[in-house]
């Protein structure tokens, strides 16, 4: 089968992390093949693509002006901030932190483009004075970029905020937030030191 609908959705698959080009044409046929789910995927896929948002203030996914986390007001003064939805959800599910979160969406990357205003830093300062945070913890991966980003955002911040942490490497070189089992994550928050 070779209609364009059926291409459309195979290149739209290969965008997606570790799909390459050879899996995609294979869940393509698969869905082509399983109607139902396809309907179901396409329903909420459409659901998601409408509703869900970034948070006014944190930039965590949500479906209001305000996201669960930054409307709950049990959370503790502290900010910690993650390149990504996925790496908070890692450190929410690990019950490591009862403080709120921001969200960056992406790490500095001057050569693709991505500088301080793409990754919302202006609000980031903006969060830290509006919910009077008392410490800023860095929880962005250990690689090259993880790092630049830690250093300028430590730079930017020190002048706002009392404290200033970042995660000890407990995460090993080139280790990704989101994918660290819940012991070397808590090692990491534990030993979080001055960014
Ligand atoms: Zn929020």
């Amino acid at each position: 089968m070779t209609s364009r609908v059926f291409e459309e959705l195979v290149s739209a698959l290969a965008q997606l992390p570790g799909v390459g080009r050879k899996t995609a044409l294979r869940l393509a046929f698969y869905l082509v093949d399983r109607r139902e789910l396809a309907g179901e995927l396409s329903q909420a896929l459409g659901a998601v693509y409408d509703k869900v948002r970034e948070c006014d203030m944190c930039r965590n996914l949500t479906q209001s002006d305000l996201c669960e986390i930054c409307s709950d007001r049990s959370r503790t003064a502290s900010i910690c901030v993650v390149e990504s939805p996925a790496d908070l959800r890692s450190i929410e599910d690990a019950g490591l932190f009862r403080g709120r979160y921001f969200v960056l969406h992406g790490l500095l990357a001057p050569l693709d483009g991505v500088g301080p205003e793409e990754l919302g830093i202006d609000k980031l300062l903006e969060m830290v004075r509006e919910t009077e945070a008392e410490e800023v913890i860095l929880a962005l991966d250990a690689t090259a970029e993880g790092e630049a980003t830690c250093s300028y955002l430590a730079r930017a911040l020190e002048p706002k905020v009392a404290q200033v942490t970042r995660l000890a490497r407990g995460l090993p070189s080139g280790a990704s937030v989101e994918f660290a089992d819940e012991l070397t994550l808590s090692q990491a928050f534990e030993g979080r030191r001055k960014a």
